[in-house]
C-alpha cells in the first residue's frame, strides 16, 4: 500500500465528530480484505479483527474524527452562523475555506467571513475576532437558497485543504490529526493480514476524539482489550519561539511516546516495554513531554477492570488548523514500533 497516498486518501475524507461516514466507508473498503471480522458499533466506530477468540486481545486505537463547526444559524441573506466543534483556536478561523454537508451528502464550498480591516476602528483591530463575529459564505443570496441547498442548522462542516508534499519527506494536510494514526493502522493491519500475529488484534477507528473521547469508551468496553495501544497525532512544537521545555515533540525525532498527558498516567511497566522495544529494534524515538493534551487512552485505560494502555504518536506540527504537517520518516518509524509492539505484546505481562 502506497503510505503518500492512504495518507492523502485519509486526510481529505470528511470527518468532523459525529459525522465521520466517509471516512469509516473509505477505512471499511481499504482494509476489508485483511481483517476476519469487521463491525459499526452504534456510536459508529469501525472495530476490525484479525485471529478473533485468541486468549490475548489487543487493541489499537485511532480516532477518524477531526475538528469542525456546525451550522447554527442561517441569516436572511444566506450567511451561515456556526458553533465550532472541538478544540479550536478561534483565531484561526478568519478567510479559511471550509466545505459544508447539506442533509443529502453533498459538500458545499465556501469561506469562512469577517468585517474587513478597512471598515474597522483602531480599537476594533486590536482585538482578536470571536466566533460570533463570523460566518460561512457559501455563495448563496438568501435563506431559502440555502435550504435549497440542504443546508440548514445542525448541517455539518469543516476546513477544505488538499494533501501536499513539502520539502523532503514531509507533508501537509488538514485531518493528519488523526488521520495519521488511521493511517498506521490500517497499514498494521495488512501487515498482520500476511504475518498473522499469535493473539487477537482489534484495531479501532473511534469516533468523537475531539469531544471527549466517546467513541473510545464504548469501544473498549466491547473489546475488553488485554492491552491497549493509541496512535496519535500529537503536538509537534519545534519552531521559532518556543523552547524546549514547551514543545511536546519534534518533527523528523521518531514516534513520541507518551509518560503522562492530561487524561492518563502511563502504567510505567508499559513505558518501559515501548523504550526496550524501540531501543532492541533499533527504531528512534522520544519522550513526549509530560502533561500535555490528552487522547482516547484516557478513557480506554479505565475500561472494566483496568486496561495496561500505551500511547504512540506522530509529532504534527500546527495540529487543528487547516494545514498540519508531519515528517514522513516519523510516520515510517511509528508504523515500525506498533508492530514491533505487537509481535512481542505477550513479554508485557
Ligand atoms: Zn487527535
Amino acid at each position: 500500500m502506497d503510505k503518500v497516498e492512504l495518507l492523502k486518501n485519509l486526510s481529505e475524507q470528511f470527518g468532523v465528530s459525529g459525522f465521520e461516514g466517509e471516512v469509516r466507508e473509505w477505512i471499511r473498503k481499504a482494509v476489508g480484505d485483511f481483517v476476519d471480522e469487521m463491525e459499526t458499533d452504534t456510536l459508529g466506530n469501525l472495530i476490525t479483527r484479525i485471529n478473533p477468540g485468541k486468549d490475548f486481545v489487543l487493541m489499537l486505537d485511532a480516532h477518524m474524527d477531526e475538528i469542525g463547526f456546525m451550522i447554527s444559524y442561517v441569516e436572511e441573506n444566506g450567511f451561515l452562523r456556526f458553533a465550532p466543534i472541538g478544540g479550536w483556536d478561534a483565531r484561526v478561523f478568519p478567510a479559511q475555506q471550509v466545505e459544508v454537508r447539506s442533509r443529502e451528502g453533498r459538500m458545499h464550498r465556501g469561506v469562512i467571513g469577517a468585517s474587513p480591516p478597512h471598515i474597522q476602528t483602531a480599537e476594533e483591530q486590536k482585538q482578536a475576532l470571536k466566533t460570533e463575529d463570523l460566518f460561512v459564505d457559501v455563495g448563496a443570496r438568501s435563506k431559502e437558497e440555502i435550504t435549497g441547498l440542504g443546508i440548514g442548522p445542525g448541517s455539518p462542516g469543516t476546513l477544505h485543504y488538499p494533501f501536499q508534499l513539502l520539502g523532503k519527506g514531509r507533508a501537509m494536510g488538514k485531518a493528519l490529526d488523526d488521520r495519521v494514526g488511521c493511517a498506521v493502522l490500517v497499514c498494521c493491519l495488512e501487515y498482520f493480514s500476511r504475518n498473522r500475529p499469535d493473539l487477537t488484534l482489534v484495531a479501532n477507528f473511534s469516533v468523537c476524539e475531539e469531544v471527549g473521547l466517546r467513541g473510545a469508551k464504548t469501544a473498549a468496553y466491547q473489546i475488553k482489550p488485554d492491552v491497549a495501544i493509541v496512535v496519535e497525532g500529537t503536538v509537534g512544537a519545534d519552531t521559532p519561539g518556543i523552547p524546549g521545555h514547551k514543545c511536546p515533540a519534534r518533527l523528523g525525532s521518531g514516534p513520541a511516546v507518551s509518560v503522562a498527558d492530561k487524561s492518563i498516567i502511563v502504567n510505567p511497566c508499559m513505558v518501559a516495554f515501548i523504550e526496550r522495544v524501540a531501543e532492541a529494534t533499533k527504531i528512534p524515538w522520544q519522550p513526549k513531554v509530560p502533561l500535555t493534551g490528552g487522547t482516547d487512552a484516557g478513557e480506554i485505560h479505565i475500561a472494566g477492570k483496568g486496561v495496561l494502555t500505551g500511547v504512540i504518536s506522530v509529532p504534527c506540527r500546527y495540529i487543528h488548523s487547516p494545514s498540519s504537517v508531519v515528517d514522513l520518516g516519523d510516520f515510517t518509524h511509528t508504523l515500525s514500533l506498533v508492530i514491533e509492539l505487537i509481535r512481542r505484546a505477550r513479554e508485557i505481562a
